[in-house]
């Protein structure tokens, strides 16, 4: 059983504050969706898990399994079991994808292990064949050429070879077409299971149709001001967010 915890997280730009007081918990087995309008500070949350630089955490913690991780470098991070969608470099001609994949499952060994080939072969086509990916696709150099959707296939892939404890995946606007989307959907829901958190951030009540939460939190200026089940998703699409800000409103000082 695993955690990721969040707990009254403040992370500022230079010194404008972004997020402001912000807690969650996410367990394994768990798929949590965060929703909200631009602006509200949803990548700026995924990249401080990452570990990007630019960010200034100036209050709270974020904690894996009860340990801090924001001291770690993103890739201790990864060690440690976070899986962060974006992470990985864009484009790097002339690797293969069965080579990248290999190499990254080869740093998450102890020091001095080596990755076993024939293991490592059938493991991945284990999880092509459940992502249902095509096996000619692992030769291609990564990311180069890439369709939306095909980059989105060679980070699913990722993330079922690396075998995360906790995905935390920031599906922005860009490079969400019908197929794109219907990859990410798919590979999460293959991929879901009592050993694996998702921390699903999202602007598209959409793609909650394919991938269907467990929990659904509305983050807005910078905390999550509202949480429920897959409900509040449908509520949000037909209502918007003006609701829940009048309701904020509402709310005595
Ligand atoms: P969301 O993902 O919810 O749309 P973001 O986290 O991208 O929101 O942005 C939150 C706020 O932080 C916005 O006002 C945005 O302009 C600002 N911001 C985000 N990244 C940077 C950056 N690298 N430099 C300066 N301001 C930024
Ligand atoms: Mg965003």
């Amino acid at each position: 059983m695993s955690s990721l915890v969040i707990h009254d997280l403040h992370v500022s730009i230079g010194d404008k504050p972004i997020v402001k007081g912000l807690s969650l918990t996410v367990n394994s087995g768990e798929v949590h969706a965060i929703m909200g309008p631009n602006g509200t500070g949803k990548s700026t949350l995924a990249k401080v898990i990452a570990g990007h630089p630019d960010y200034t955490v100036t209050g709270g913690d974020v904690l894996l399994d009860g340990r801090s991780v924001l001291a770690q470098e993103a890739d201790e991070r990864a060690r440690a079991g976070l899986f962060l969608a974006f992470q990985y470099p864009s484009e790097i001609p002339g690797v293969s994808i069965a080579n990248f994949l290999r190499a990254a499952v080869q740093a998450r060994l102890p020091e001095g292990e080596e990755i076993d080939a024939t293991a490592y072969y059938k493991r991945l086509y284990a999880k092509m064949d459940l992502l249902k990916i095509d096996r000619k696709f692992t030769s291609r150099a990564v990311n180069e050429g890439f369709s939306g959707g095909e980059k989105k296939r060679c980070e699913i892939l990722q993330m079922a070879m690396l075998e995360p404890k906790m995905a935390v995946m920031d599906e922005t606007d860009s490079g969400l077409d019908i197929d794109a989307l219907r990859i990410v959907s798919d590979g999460v829901n293959a991929l879901r299971g009592p050993g694996l958190g998702v921390l699903m951030i999202t602007h598209y009540q959409r793609l909650l149709n394919h991938i269907v939460p467990d929990f659904v939190h509305v983050m807005y200026d910078g905390r999550i001001v509202k949480s429920g089940d897959k409900s509040l998703a449908l509520d949000l699409e037909s209502r918007g967010y003006d609701w829940v800000k009048q309701e904020l409103a509402a709310l005595p000082a």
